[in-house]
């Protein structure tokens, strides 16, 4: 679909663009289409930019994931057609490995996925071989294992886009979880130790720069109050909406 510059939501209909295109090329499904739509209402409650509590987030993020010990990346669908080239430069920066992990699993979309991070620059993309799968414990669905070179053995995980009942598994393993999800009232939003409220394909760019700044000097943990943050995004939200509701 050819999107004019000039339309008001161009940006938003290019992500969504990205998107199809991603399904068309076999690395969404149609949940995964769904699961956008959901963050895009999200999105344009926050204006579709990015938010002062976001870039707060952004910071604490970066802080930890250069900081880590053994900071993992983790990939599904939906963040492979997004921000691929993204996903590759922080996990340079940051010194990250980079994991497929799915919700819907299957073989041949791990496959497609794992070709698309290389096509733009991975040398090395975990969760595809099941040599080194691993379950973690009392947690249902493919989505429990994971492998042990990265996410098993990691300290520190992104899981942009995540879903809740894999959030609080994560947690409980005793991981530091970062996450992207314009979704405040989410169960991953609520339970990630940091929760980046903002588009992925906004906030990556963003965490990639800040990552590169702060890996030049030694990187100080300020004291970052997820759930505080989170309040934050929902009176902003909550602006939003007078204002345009009263204009
Ligand atoms: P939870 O399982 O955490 O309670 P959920 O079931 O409502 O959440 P999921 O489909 O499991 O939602 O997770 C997808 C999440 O990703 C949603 O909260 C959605 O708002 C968010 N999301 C979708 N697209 C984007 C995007 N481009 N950038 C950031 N967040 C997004
Ligand atoms: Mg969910």
């Amino acid at each position: 679909m050819l999107i004019p510059k000039t339309h008001p939501r161009a940006a938003s209909l290019h992500i969504r663009e990205k998107l199809v295109q991603g399904y068309r090329s076999g690395l969404v499904i149609e949940e995964g289409l769904i699961a956008h739509g959901r963050g895009e209402a999200f999105d344009y409650l926050i204006g579709e930019k990015t938010s002062k509590n976001a870039l707060k987030a952004i910071k604490a993020a970066a802080t930890a994931l250069v900081s880590a010990r053994s900071p993992v990346i983790s990939v599904n669908g939906n963040l492979a057609a997004l921000c691929p080239k993204e996903i590759v430069q922080l996990a340079k920066t940051v010194n990250a490995k980079i994991e497929i992990n799915l919700f819907y699993n299957s073989e041949k979309r791990t496959k497609t996925i794992a070709h698309a991070l290389k096509r733009n620059g991975a040398e090395q993309v975990l969760g595809v071989d099941q040599k080194f799968s691993r379950k973690i414990p009392r947690l249902d669905s493919a989505r429990r294992v994971v492998d042990k070179r990265g996410m098993f053995s990691s300290d520190v995980v992104l899981v942009p886009l995540e879903d809740g009942d894999r959030t609080i598994a994560l947690k409980k393993l005793g991981k530091k979880v970062i996450t992207f999800d314009l979704n405040p009232l989410s169960r991953t939003a609520q339970t990630a130790d940091i929760t980046i409220v903002d588009n992925v394909i906004r906030g990556m760019k963003i965490l990639i720069e800040m990552s590169k700044k702060l890996k030049k000097k030694k990187p100080v943990t300020a004291k970052f109050d997820n759930k505080k943050n989170l309040s934050q995004a929902l009176v902003e939200m909550n602006n939003n909406l007078r204002r345009i509701a009263y204009a």
